[in-house]
């Protein structure tokens, strides 16, 4: 595995593929890997000749006072892990090779942007839009994975895929958890062992909403109330971002649930944010 952290010798290696005509696949992370990322590289090894990961902890999608500085660092630990899967190329730039300071574009897709972690992040997908935008320039991939953990990012990215014509395929990836369900993220290791136990909590109460439309509850309003209250017993120290039922690919708000559904997450524990969601998909529950 070659490591490579200037984007013009990326930008010259993936001419080359794209000369050889081989095809790559493309996982971007923001490092402080985990089986969650593990199988995004695992899938992209399947899908591609050349498999290309990214550690960037990039500044650009966190706001002011949210966590860049404690965002968890170990870059020897992620080579290691990206080195086992079967990465070939591992790009980990700096943030001034990536942004020039007088940089003035952004990639934005604002109308996917409006609920969920975008209403608490008011800047955070613009930043991802425009990272993603540019790593896709250098890379050129032939599919790019992305985790469903990260719907409402992945939504967006296949927005602007779209809109843009990269022509990537972009692929989803399930969600990695915890053996008691807690969604895998690279921010768990923040939490102190008594929050660890509540953050549990976040996917039960996510079971619940699903359990609850298989019984046939069908007002969303409802069910969030339910999860709610389910969260304020069982999680005392967690404080509640959002909780909502959403289209799951137009990212708004659904009162009255009658076909896929998502039921999306985000509590913050002291400083550490954690998301999670839930597809849910109602045809196939009343079945
Ligand atoms: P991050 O490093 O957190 O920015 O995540 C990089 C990629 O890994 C994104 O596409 C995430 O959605 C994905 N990812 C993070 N956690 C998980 C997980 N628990 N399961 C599946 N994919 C994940």
């Amino acid at each position: 595995m070659d490591i490579i952290t200037e984007p013009s010798a990326l930008g010259e290696r993936a001419r080359e593929w794209t000369r050889a005509g081989r095809t790559v696949g493309f996982v971007p992370t923001m490092g402080y890997l985990h089986a969650g990322h593990e199988s995004l590289m695992a899938l992209a090894r399947k899908r591609a000749e050349v498999v290309v990961a990214s550690v960037f902890v990039n500044p650009t999608q966190f706001g002011p006072g949210e966590d860049l500085e404690a965002y968890p660092r170990d870059p020897e630990r992620d080579a290691a892990l990206a080195k086992r899967v079967g990465v070939d190329v591992l790009f980990t730039p700096q943030a001034e090779a990536m942004y020039a300071p007088e940089a003035a574009t952004w990639v934005e897709a604002p109308s996917l942007a409006r609920h969920l972690c975008g209403a608490s992040r008011p800047t955070h997908f613009r930043g991802v839009c425009t990272v993603v935008a540019k790593l896709f320039l250098l890379v050129r991939p032939t599919v790019a994975v992305f985790g469903q953990k990260d719907w409402q990012q992945l939504a967006i990215i296949r927005r602007m895929n779209a809109d843009l014509g990269f022509g990537v395929e972009i692929v989803g990836a399930p969600i990695v958890r915890e053996s008691d369900g807690l969604a895998l993220s690279s921010r768990n290791v923040r939490l102190t062992p008594a929050e660890r136990a509540e953050a549990v909590g976040i996917s039960r109460g996510l079971a619940l909403a699903e359990a609850m439309v298989q019984s046939g509850e069908r007002d969303a309003g409802r069910i969030v109330a339910e999860v709610r209250a389910r969260y304020a017993t069982d999680m005392p120290s967690g404080v509640v971002d959002y909780l909502e039922c959403v289209d799951p690919a137009a990212i708004e708000p659904v009162a009255a649930i009658a076909g896929p559904v998502l039921f999306a997450a985000a509590v913050k524990f002291a400083a550490v944010r954690l998301i999670d969601n839930r597809y849910v998909d109602v045809q196939a529950a009343s079945r």
